[in-house]
């Protein structure tokens, strides 16, 4: 007969991590669907600088760290991805392209992925040119010139990473104040070889016949006037979406996020959303950890 999971946990980035953590030490039947391994969104990210304790950790190290700490409890864990779920009280399945799996409680701890902003040549250049990841694909670029599209704390933190090997980096803003960290601000502005495209917005990403990039259209957005910036790489970093399309039954906000108290409570009782698929304020490392100890203590409290 199939088994039931005191708790399953969908998501193995930071907060899905530490709700194994915390689900294994409370003695909960757990099981861990993870779809492209431990690690989630900080695998993309070069240098964690303020996760308390690890000053200057890598993204990857940390993600392997995690990992590592969860894999010491023999947590069970499944390669899938999550299609449905199909809530019912003490008895909820989780669907997924490795079969289906019932837990009394679930936490959803899904994160999100990287916005697309939908301009011609997006699509078509993804991999050949166009990226949403700096740390993964950035040495292809060694000695070029590349644009990182976005103003946030990605794209900055992007734009200082490219300029320790490419020749220059533009970074195309859309308004004329960046909305990253001032500490990431000022390290950005001390580089040489990265120019400011300030109130730009790009419009088209333009490729040559071998299928690669050879050029970035942005347009100001006061003249209206467009230049074509002569770059191999394009950056986009420009937020991101929440991967929670698998469930529509349960409360999300206008962006798609879904909705959970503090103690990561949906409107679903006994299913709990952690980490950056939740509707939040900040989305960081540290807050993402800290909900997935909150989900584990409030799933617990439900079995009680
Ligand atoms: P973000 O903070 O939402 O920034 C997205 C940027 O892209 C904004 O500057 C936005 O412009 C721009 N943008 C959005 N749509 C655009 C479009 N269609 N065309 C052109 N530009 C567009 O996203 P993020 O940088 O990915 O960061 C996500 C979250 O992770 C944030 O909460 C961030 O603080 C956190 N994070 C923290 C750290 C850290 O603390 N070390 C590191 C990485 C990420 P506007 O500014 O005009 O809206």
């Amino acid at each position: 007969m199939e088994q039931t999971y005191d708790v399953i946990i969908v998501g193995a980035g930071p907060a899905g991590l530490t709700a194994g953590i915390y689900a294994a030490r409370a003695d909960l039947k757990t099981l861990m669907i993870e779809r492209y391994g431990a690690g989630g969104q900080i695998l993309n990210t070069y240098e964690v600088d303020n996760y308390p304790g690890l000053p200057g950790i890598t993204g990857a190290e940390l993600g392997e760290k995690m990992d590592s700490h969860l894999e010491k409890f023999g947590v069970e864990r499944v390669m899938a991805e999550i299609s449905d779920i199909r809530f019912s009280e003490g008895a909820n399945t989780v669907v997924t392209d490795a079969g289906t799996f019932t837990g009394k409680t679930v936490i959803l701890a899904t994160g999100n992925s990287p916005r697309k902003i939908g301009i011609p040549g997006e699509a078509e250049l993804t991999g050949a040119g166009v990226s949403y990841c700096a740390t993964c694909d950035g040495a292809f670029f060694r000695k070029r010139t590349v644009a990182v599209i976005g103003g946030g704390d990605v794209a900055v933190e992007d734009a200082i990473f490219l300029a320790r090997g490419c020749e220059k980096v533009y970074v195309v803003h859309r308004r004329d104040e960046l909305r990253a960290a001032k500490i990431l601000q000022k390290a950005l502005f001390e580089l040489d070889n990265v120019e400011m495209k300030w109130s730009f917005i790009p419009k088209e990403i333009k490729g040559i016949e071998d299928g690669s990039v050879k050029g970035l259209v942005i347009e100001d957005v006061k003249t209206h006037e467009e230049t074509v910036l002569d770059v191999s790489g394009v950056f986009i970093a420009t937020g991101n979406t929440p991967n929670a399309s698998y469930t529509d039954a349960l409360e999300k906000d206008q962006n798609g996020y879904i909705i959970a108290d503090e103690s990561c409570r949906t409107n679903i009782p006994g299913v709990f959303a952690a980490g950056d698929v939740r509707s939040k304020r900040l989305r960081q490392v540290s807050t993402a950890v800290s909900d997935g100890a909150n989900a584990v203590y409030s799933a617990q409290e439900f079995l009680i």
